[in-house]
This record gives structure tokens, C-alpha cells and sequence, in this order.
């Protein structure tokens, strides 16, 4: 979305996980991120604000995960689309448990749906895959119960506002893309 559209893509997971072992009053973000927990709200939301504020244009991902966010991001811009990507718990741990992720320059793979083509290096770099400490199967259980908790309610927050949009995320990325693209170019 961010190439296609020109726009900034702020993301508080990648922020967060490139600050992860950052002193705070609250503790390291790597200490929350490690038990699949919500990092303390002050931070994030400092994240969220001080990016906000260099883009003109942005889709923001992994944010807002609770109500206060939601409730903080509406003093700070307004939002034109609210997107559900709605993925099925069972797939998501699929999705998580296999995922990979270069340990140089970020880049994504999934052992059976997207794996690299040079055995455990990144196809463009080629530097070593790792697994998040995040995505073994105890934490990501966590996160699922987190969601449930805490990021459902956003769900409620938004659902009967103007430019909410469910898409089906059990599809494969290319018809997920077409289904988001269509909604910023054609209403
Ligand atoms: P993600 O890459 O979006 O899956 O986020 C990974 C982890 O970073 C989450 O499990 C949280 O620990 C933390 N995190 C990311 N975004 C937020 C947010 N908006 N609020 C609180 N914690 C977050």
C-alpha cells in the first residue's frame, strides 16, 4: 500500500522491535514483545505521533491495538479507511508459527507458503532467517488472547464509522491487495 500509494507506512512493531532494549520507566518494549504483550500506550503513542506528524500521507499498521490508541489517534489526525483484515485463529498460528524474517533487512518469508530460494538466507540479501522471538507457539497463543482483550474492542470502536471496511484476509496476498486497492480507487 505504502509503494503503490506513495504514503509513509508506519508500523509500531518494526518501531518497537528496532527499540526494543530503549529504557523506559515502564521497562524495555522488548520485555513486553517478548510475553506477546501490549507495550505501555506512552510510548506507542509518542511513536505514532512524532511519524504522524513528518507524513502526509500514511497507512498505519499494528496501531491502534486498544481503545485508549483509538481514542488517542482521533486527537492526533483523522483516518480516512479502517481496514479488518479478519484471519481465522487456526491460520494465523499457521501463518505465525512458519513465518521467517531476514535478520538484515527485514524481509518476510513462511517455510511452506513463501519459502526462500537459498535455504534459510534471504533471497535478497542473503543474509540468515530468523524466527521472531515472538512467533513461537506459546507467545503467539498469548497474542491471540491479547487481541481478543484488548484490540477486539477497537473493532467495536470503528465498526459503524464511515470508511470502515471486513475484508477477507484467509485469501491469498495478491486477491487481498486487489480487494484493498479497489477500496481506495474505486469507493
Ligand atoms: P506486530 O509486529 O504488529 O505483530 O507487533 C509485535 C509486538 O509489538 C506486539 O505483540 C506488541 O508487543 C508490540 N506492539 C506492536 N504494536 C503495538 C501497539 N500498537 N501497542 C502496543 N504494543 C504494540
Amino acid at each position: 500500500m505504502s509503494e503503490y500509494f506513495g504514503i509513509a507506512h508506519i508500523t509500531t512493531g518494526n518501531a518497537l522491535r528496532i527499540n526494543r532494549d530503549l529504557e523506559t520507566e515502564l521497562g524495555t518494549p522488548g520485555s513486553f514483545i517478548d510475553r506477546g504483550e501490549l507495550v505501555p500506550d506512552s510510548i506507542v503513542n509518542e511513536i505514532v505521533e512524532v511519524e504522524i506528524k513528518k507524513a502526509s500521507g500514511f497507512v498505519l499498521d499494528g496501531y491502534p491495538r486498544n481503545r485508549k490508541q483509538a481514542e488517542y489517534l482521533s486527537t492526533i489526525s483523522e483516518i480516512d479507511k479502517i481496514i479488518y483484515l479478519d484471519v481465522a485463529s487456526e491460520e494465523l498460528i499457521k501463518r505465525l508459527s512458519g513465518r521467517r524474517v531476514c535478520s538484515s533487512c527485514g524481509e518476510n518469508y513462511h517455510i511452506e507458503f513463501r519459502p526462500s530460494k537459498k535455504n534459510g538466507k534471504c533471497d535478497l540479501c542473503s543474509s540468515e532467517l530468523v524466527q521472531r522471538s515472538d512467533d513461537q507457539e506459546e507467545t503467539i497463543l498469548n497474542r491471540l488472547r491479547v487481541f481478543s482483550e484488548h484490540t477486539e474492542p477497537v473493532l467495536e470502536y470503528y465498526i459503524n464509522r464511515e470508511g470502515f471496511v471486513r475484508i477477507e484476509g484467509r485469501d491469498n496476498p495478491e486477491d487481498v491487495w486487489e480487494s484493498i486497492r479497489k477500496i481506495f480507487e474505486e469507493g
